[in-house]
């Protein structure tokens, strides 16, 4: 495809309304780098549990964020490229998906400091290509330039029963108040973002569906 910038697709919704499997399956169809924004707050908040950083105060956690040594990689793995935060040279892959990272992201997350880094380095995600990126705030702050613009939702029912089929027990509606709630970059609906509600779709049913909306959006070639 020739484009002169890089384009960024923008996928944002509620947590388990399955971001992340429709991110990497739009981004393995169209050859895209795969960013989960959610990993690198997930990785900011294992790393203040590990340093003992208490999450609920924000001075302490800007401070953490200011002097942390990070670095941004690609890697491919079965057909997909994907970035990762790295901290003093590590990814901690299993750690961030731990109910206490879990508790206590939303925290991390609320910090402006915090937000104005993580906007800063996921914009900086661009050096690696096209980009497919799943989070909060992608169509409304963190690439509010972009066209392709996409919101996903399903009941809480369903996205509890999600999480549950994966294992995973957690209170999903605390976790969206607080982000729809915080000051700074709230979860909320870019405009001109197409929402899909996919309570009673199946992955390969949205990801088909977003691909059909992307590429209507993509100039002929
Ligand atoms: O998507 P995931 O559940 O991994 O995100 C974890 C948390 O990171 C969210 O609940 C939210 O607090 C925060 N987050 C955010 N902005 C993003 C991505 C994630 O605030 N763009």
């Amino acid at each position: 495809m020739k484009t002169k910038h890089p384009i960024v697709i923008a996928l944002d919704g509620t947590s388990a309304s399955g971001k992340s499997t429709n991110a990497k399956l739009v981004a393995r169809a169209l050859g895209y780098v795969y960013v989960d924004t959610g990993a690198m707050y997930r990785t900011l908040a294992w790393y203040c549990l590990q340093k003992r950083v208490d999450v609920n105060d924000e001075r302490a956690v800007a401070s953490a964020c200011r002097t942390w040594k990070t670095k941004l990689d690609c890697v491919e793995k079965d057909g997909l490229r994907s970035v990762r935060l790295l901290v003093e040279g590590y990814f901690p892959e299993k750690e961030i998906r731990l109910p206490q990272t879990a508790a206590a992201v939303a925290h991390v997350a609320a910090v402006p400091k915090v937000r104005a880094w993580m906007k800063k380095t996921q914009r900086d995600c661009i050096q690696f290509g096209n980009l497919v990126m799943e989070g909060r705030d992608i169509g409304t702050n963190v690439f509010p330039e972009t066209d392709y613009k996409f919101y996903l939702d399903a009941t809480l029912a369903e996205r509890t029963a999600r999480r549950t089929a994966d294992g995973v027990n957690e209170n999903l509606a605390a976790r969206d108040q607080r982000d729809s709630q915080r000051a700074v970059a709230p979860l909320m609906i870019a405009l001109g973002a197409k929402v899909i509600n996919n309570s009673a779709m199946t992955s390969a049913q949205t990801s088909a569906l977003l691909l059909e909306e992307i590429r209507k959006l993509m100039p002929a070639k």
